[in-house]
């Protein structure tokens, strides 16, 4: 069954064929499920879809509902479902390492978490090859930025407007979005301008952004900082790729000021941009330590801090450990989800499908006004909505608007950026140039009903 909105309109897209079918489901319906949620789950877990969405079952770039409707998953699990849900070669990894020895401590050796952290460190540049593990990005963030204050023993850290990083203490602090802040302490971080070719002061110029860093630097510290830390494409930022030669610019005038570069790359890295597998490499830039997590489980809860072996020595000052972080079936997993990103060349695929996508949501953007910017790289797509372009005021219900059509249509899109305007497009990166169609085309038919 596939999800339709009209069946009988000609004008309906037709959702590309898939060859599965999902197992009869007998579980509780949507309602029951919502109503538990709204009984025993945190009151600030939310839904974007008027019609809540009870997803049962999900291959490859498809999600399915309980009555087996199909949907075109283009968010991916918010950026995390990298090579596609319940890959049969990540799930035989997992069950074979379930079924051998779930966990171990840090006590013992294993080799699925040893093997895991060398691949990983296999494909990063330079000296950067120490693997700490964690369960999640934030805490991946939260403990590149305890090292870069270690090491450098300043406390001071620069990241970004808009960006995101996590919800814990120092990572609150960085994240650059009022909405995602509590009022709790989140002392020494300094927001610099949002390189934002869109929406930024100095339009696409990075180098000119680069000269706010040195303003902070000079007016809010002491001279010297630990860290300056940031994404390539901001994600939950609404899609945001730095302005060219803004991180070469920023990355020298950090290490003047003695500090570390960390590269945030929760969402933009395993492949996803399509050109290079991480993305700071889009930019030539070499961190000094890089922090992951989303992809490289492929939803597996998983994370990871990789260092240099000089800056991972100062976590030898006192103890330092996490019970779960590289639980060895996590880690199976991760050595899976690279095998399968090198044999099915889910980065290439990124690259192609992606292009094709951009290009035919770019020439949306020629027939609606509504569509301010089309941006992005790779697999890692936004499309902003604004009500007048010269004012670029956000269309944030017709975002909302559009989103729920088009899940009626069976295709799921993302939404974020500051004003909730932007629609954000990660899919597996095993996502076709049929669905990219079938994407495009529910987009451009809900549009023309507008
Ligand atoms: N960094 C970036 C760029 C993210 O997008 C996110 C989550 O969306 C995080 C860090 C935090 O990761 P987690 O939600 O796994 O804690």
């Amino acid at each position: 069954k596939e999800a339709s909105l009209q069946e009988n309109d000609v004008s309906v897209p037709k959702m590309p064929p898939f060859d599965y079918s999902p197992p009869p489901y007998n579980g509780p319906s949507a309602d029951e499920i919502l109503a538990k949620r709204r009984e025993y789950l945190s009151p600030s877990v939310f839904h974007f879809y008027k019609k809540p969405l009870n997803v049962v079952d999900g291959k490859r770039q498809y999600l399915f509902d309980e009555e087996g409707r199909r949907y075109v998953d283009a968010f991916g699990g918010i950026a995390t479902v990298c090579c596609g849900h319940c890959h049969p070669d990540v799930v035989e990894a997992i069950v074979n390492q379930t079924k051998r020895l779930q966990h171990s401590t840090v006590l013992y050796l294993n080799s699925a978490i040893a093997d895991f952290a060398e691949a990983l460190a296999s494909k990063l540049p330079g000296d950067l090859k120490v693997v700490f593990f964690t369960n999640s990005g934030t805490e991946a963030n939260e403990l590149a930025m305890l090292i870069a204050r270690l090491y450098t023993g300043c406390h001071d850290i620069i990241s970004l407007r808009n960006g995101y990083h996590g919800n814990a203490s120092a990572t609150m602090g960085a994240t650059g979005q009022s909405i995602w802040k509590h009022n709790v302490v989140q002392s020494g971080v300094h927001h610099a301008l949002n390189p934002d070719p869109y929406r930024g002061v100095f339009g696409p110029d990075g180098e000119k952004y680069a000269k706010d860093v040195q303003d902070l630097i000079d007016f809010g510290t002491s001279g010297n900082v630990a860290a300056f830390v940031s994404e390539a494409i901001q994600g939950v930022g609404g899609i945001i790729e730095l302005a060219p030669g803004y991180l070469p610019a920023v990355y020298s005038t950090i290490k003047k000021a003695g500090g570390l570069c960390i590269a945030d790359e929760v969402q933009a890295g395993f492949g996803r941009t399509g050109s290079h597998f991480w993305g700071f490499e889009t930019q030539g830039v070499v961190p000094d330590i890089v922090t992951m997590a989303k992809g490289i489980g492929n939803g597996i809860p998983l994370g990871a801090v990789v260092t240099t072996p000089e800056i991972a020595e100062v976590l030898t000052r006192r103890n330092y450990f996490n019970t779960f972080g590289g639980n060895p079936v996590c880690t199976a997993a991760g050595l899976a989800v690279l095998k399968v990103i090198e044999k099915e060349n889910l980065k290439e695929n990124a690259h192609i499908v992606g292009s094709y996508l951009k290009d035919r949501l770019a020439a949306l953007k020629d027939r609606y006004e509504l569509i301010g910017d089309v941006r992005g790289r790779g697999l890692m797509l936004g499309v902003e909505l604004v009500t007048d372009r010269q004012t670029k005021t956000p269309a944030k219900a017709e975002t909302l608007h559009v989103m729920d059509e088009m899940k009626e249509l069976g295709v799921l899109i993302g939404k974020g950026g500051y004003f909730g305007n932007v629609f954000r497009i990660t899919p597996p990166l095993c996502f076709t140039k049929e669905d990219a169609d079938y994407l495009v085309d529910s987009m451009d038919y809900v549009m023309s009903k507008m």
